[in-house]
């Protein structure tokens, strides 16, 4: 037993050093099982954890750490979290990316003692291994986002990737390039990655995974092995062959079989209730890479937050596999036309109609998160609760597909959507009639089964009412014989049922008359208990009855529960049915709430944006009193590149991510922020705006900025979208201007893609002349008494000037610097002009350098009255001209104070 004292730190034993005691051996060999796991070794009402595992978990926990005895002289570490309240410490420990093994007893003391006598150890098993990648309680899950787990796996330069949600049954493969691969990665933001072993050590994976280090679990070779792949999804899925489901590569099988097995071997053999695998084909979506994901705020900001991203902005769902689902299309696109208007039909529709949009949704506020439900039941860890869920889902999707069957005009997508939410055959009526409306969570506390489901139940049941009926009889009874008003029968899990009097009466129920009937079982301080063969009789035909209750309820369980389980496919399909409503009416009432409308969509190369907003800004940013200014934007033949000047500030940025927003909105099915849009589908977005420098891999800013760069010249085509927000800053101005120059002529000639192109080098603007599909735009500022207003409008050609000066003035630069830059910006320009010198200044820092000196002098400089006065001999004025004087110093002082 731990001793209360705090543990001494000389050296944490091994596994070889524990005594040789049967419950310090039982625990070595166990934890020798899962060395990579802190090992929850269940003591009682406790999981304890010892060694270095104790050490590792108080910390991370922040409890107290003890000891159990030594070992070799040292202390063994020891902590414990209670079995009622672990979730939440589990929750912690996997958010700090550890694995837990649960190591349950797996046979009570008194079966332990019956198989191999008094002083029997009782057995103990791990029963689960929790992952960050296979967490299945609600309680460690955010309800509306996916919890993937991936594997992938590489075949000649390309990649198989596999992609599990265990908590939604959720399966998919992938087929992709290495340059593809990254991306997809990020599409999945997977909580744990497998990969085998021999990956770490081939060169062009390590370099892609680096990006991924803290999520990876490596595997041993052998778990990817295509042979053991295919034995296993045969077996795991019970079909005869991997062809069964359609057209996969071997490396999407493979790494699906790795899944699969690292998924059994976590939930310790129990069959996990996983979908069939689905494939998604590589040009099927948009592609966007893991840097652009990021740029863009898909589904996080770049701080990491999800407040302020384009999902949590846009999302209007109202049930969490709603979420879920819009969640995976923002961040997958579609490329097919077909698709694509599809969807807006029914967006379109549902706009129209905002009477039935209304309804659909008022229903599917009712609708419960099945998908988690069924797969909580097929692990034989859901309780009464997730069946009520499937009950309510099952009559919620009724209704909406009645109120679909009814509706006019119904678009293709949405008429869909009634075969799939008609609940199986049978399981409703089935469901009603056994399930009471209220569960508690476990079925072990029974009482969920409905009144006249079962007769032998009932009768049971009756058995314990009736019972306690005639314990309040019995107590009446003996209450007037003994002439003990106050005589009560009472029940606690000691005694179970007894009669008890006050001390002051005990002695009636011992007088001679009674003192056969009530036999004496405890004296307390102000009270004495007895009992009597008749209640003990009653007491046990009752527990009897209540065991007999219980056991029937958790058969009747399994079998709902096998019921339920038997129809998977078609609950899982009218899970997925509801989702897709309410992803429906949920953009429908984005657009209508936010104003925006639909795209017309085509396969060329068209790119118009009338009006164009952008939809975080526009809804989150203290945008001044004029609000959000709208712009257009239209990418067409003479100008499929812009290239965009205008102070910081000006909106650049905006402008440049509002417009890939419209497109990813467009495409995954939405409308858009705009007046109107027409957009020829892109294949590929690229989006890079302004790098930081990732010192974790060792590469500075602009490292990093010139290996994005060099992706997107690789990889973008003719249909794809390309934003570069500001290329060529981390190096001397005149190489910076070099490359920016390059890499507009080559995405200009070779990539002929359509873009937007954010600049500091007006310089850049003297390419339009020589390329015809490149046109200048600005952002649009005012001069308005020496500060700069932004008007956030965009208009054609170059900006004038970049307002650089003015725009740290008002960011409160200190006033002697600003001068100061003024005069080196005049000097700089002056130089420009006689040719030479500005080129050798602008060289790299530093300035100063070539500058007259220093700023003590500038800010000593003698203001204009004072010069005034310094030209004048006061003896030589008349008083005309003195009062003259005055009224010029008084102008000279004014004027200065408010310099235009
Ligand atoms: P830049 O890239 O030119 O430095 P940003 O795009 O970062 O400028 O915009 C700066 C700020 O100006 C934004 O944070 C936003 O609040 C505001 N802004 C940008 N575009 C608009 C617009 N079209 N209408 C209103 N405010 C805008």
């Amino acid at each position: 037993m731990p001793d209360g004292s705090t543990h001494n730190t000389s050296e944490i034993p091994g596994l070889d050093d524990l005594p040789d005691t049967p419950m310090m051996q039982q625990y070595a060999g166990i934890k020798r099982a899962h060395p990579d796991c802190l090992l929850f070794y269940r003591m009682g009402d406790f999981y304890e954890l010892f060694l270095e595992d104790a050490v590792t978990a108080s910390a991370a926990l922040d409890i107290t750490l003890t000891r159990r005895g030594n070992a070799g002289g040292n202390d063994i570490p020891m902590c414990g979290v209670p079995f009622h309240a672990y979730e939440g410490y589990l929750a912690r420990l996997i958010k700090q990316g550890h694995k837990v093994a649960i190591c349950e007893q797996t046979e009570t003391p008194e079966q332990a003692k019956k198989r191999a006598g008094s002083k029997a150890l009782v057995r103990r098993d791990v029963i689960r291994v929790v992952t960050p990648g296979t967490l299945t309680e609600d309680t460690l899950l955010d309800a509306r986002q996916h919890n993937f787990l991936i594997a992938v796996v590489e075949q000649a330069g390309r990649y198989g990737l596999a992609a599990a949600d265990l908590s939604t049954g959720t399966v998919m493969t992938q087929w992709l390039d290495a340059a593809r691969l990254n991306g997809a990665i990020a599409r999945f933001e997977p909580s744990e990655i497998l990969a085998p072993q021999r990956l770490e050590q081939h060169p062009a994976t390590r370099e892609l995974l680096n990006e991924w280090r803290g999520l990876i679990a490596f595997q041993p070779n052998a778990r990817f092995d295509a042979n053991n792949a295919s034995k296993r999804l045969t077996d795991f899925y019970e079909v005869g062959s991997v062809d069964a489901f359609g057209g996969f590569e071997t490396a999407e099988l493979t790494a699906l079989g790795a899944l699969i097995d690292y998924i059994t071997l976590t939930q310790c053999g129990q069959h996990a209730p996983l979908e069939r695998p689905r494939r998604e084909v590589d040009d099927g979506s948009l592609e966007i890479d893991a840097v652009t994901r990021r740029a863009l705020e898909l589904t996080r900001t770049q701080s990491g937050e999800r407040r302020g991203s384009l999902l949590a902005t846009i999302d209007r769902t109202v049930t969490a596999a709603g979420a879920r689902a819009l969640a995976q299309r923002l961040v997958a696109p579609s490329t097919s036309l077909t698709a694509i208007t599809n969807r807006h039909d029914a967006v379109a529709w549902l706009v129209a109609e905002r009477g039935e949009e209304a309804t659909l949704r008022d229903h599917l506020k009712a609708m419960p998160d099945i998908e988690r439900a069924l797969s909580r039941l097929g692990l034989e860890r859901g309780g009464p609760r997730d069946m009520l869920a499937i009950r309510q889902a099952m009559e919620t999707a009724e209704a909406l597909a009645a109120q679909l069957s009814k509706a006019k005009d119904l678009p293709t997508n949405l008429a869909d959507l009634i075969d799939p939410l008609t609940p199986p055959e049978g399981l409703p009526t089935l469901l009603t009639g056994a399930l009471a409306d209220e569960a508690p969570l476990l079925a072990r506390d029974g009482g969920f089964i409905a009144t006249g489901y079962t007769e032998e139940l009932d009768k049971y049941r009756k058995l314990q009412t009736e019972g306690r009926q005639y314990i309040a009889e019995m107590q009446a009874r003996y209450a007037s014989e003994t002439s003990v008003e106050r005589l009560k029968i009472k029940h606690n899990n000691v005694l179970g049922y007894f009669i008890e009097v006050t001390a002051l009466h005990a002695d009636k129920l011992r007088d001679p008359a009674h003192n056969e009937q009530f036999i004496h079982r405890q004296t307390l301080a102000n009270a004495v208990r007895f009992t009597t063969t008749e209640l003990a009789d009653l007491e046990q035909q009752m527990s009897q009855a209540g065991d007999r209750a219980l056991a029937i309820e958790l058969e009747l369980f399994e079998d709902l529960r096998r019921s339920i389980l038997s129809q998977t496919e078609p609950l899982r399909a009218l899970a997925a049915a509801a989702a897709e409503a309410d992803m429906a009416t949920a953009l429908a009432n984005l657009a209508v709430t936010e104003r925006y409308t639909r795209p017309e969509m085509s396969e060329d190369m068209a790119f118009e944006i009338t009006g164009g907003r952008h939809p975080v800004v526009e809804q989150l940013a203290e945008t001044g009193p004029q609000g959000f200014v709208a712009n257009d934007c239209q990418l067409e033949d003479t100008g499929r590149l812009w290239l965009l000047t205008g102070p910081n500030m000006a909106g650049k940025s905006t402008f440049l991510r509002q417009n890939a927003l419209i497109v990813i909105l467009a495409q995954m099915g939405g409308f858009v922020p705009a007046e109107a849009a027409k957009i020829g589908i892109v294949d590929r977005l690229f989006a890079r705006v302004g790098a930081a420098d990732d010192l974790a891999k060792g590469r500075s800013t602009f490292m990093v900025e010139m290996l994005e760069t060099a992706a997107i010249l690789h990889r973008a085509g003719s249909k794809s979208l390309v934003i570069l927000d500001e290329i060529g800053r981390g190096t001397a101005t005149f190489d910076g201007m070099s490359l920016a120059w390059a890499c507009v002529e080559y995405l200009h000639d070779k990539n002929q893609c359509r873009g937007l192109f954010a600049t500091h080098y007006h310089e850049l603007t003297g390419l339009s002349a020589k390329l015809n599909g490149l046109a200048n735009h600005h952002m649009r500022v005012k001069e308005w008494q020496g500060d700069v207003v932004f008007l956030h409008s965009v208009g054609a050609g170059a900006a004038d000037r970049s307002y650089g000066i003015q725009v740290a003035q008002l960011a409160g630069l200190p006033k002697p610097v600003i001068k100061r830059a003024k005069t080196v910006l005049e000097t700089l320009e002056a130089g420009e002009r006689q040719g030479g010198k500005a080129s050798n200044l602008a060289q790299d820092l530093p300035l100063f350098h070539a500058i007259p000196e220093p700023s003590a002098e500038v800010e000593q400089e003698p203001s204009p009255v004072e010069q005034r006065l310094a030209e004048i001999t006061p003896d030589d004025l008349s008083p005309r001209q003195a009062l003259e004087l005055v009224y010029e110093l008084d102008r000279l002082a004014k004027e200065r104070e408010q310099p235009n």
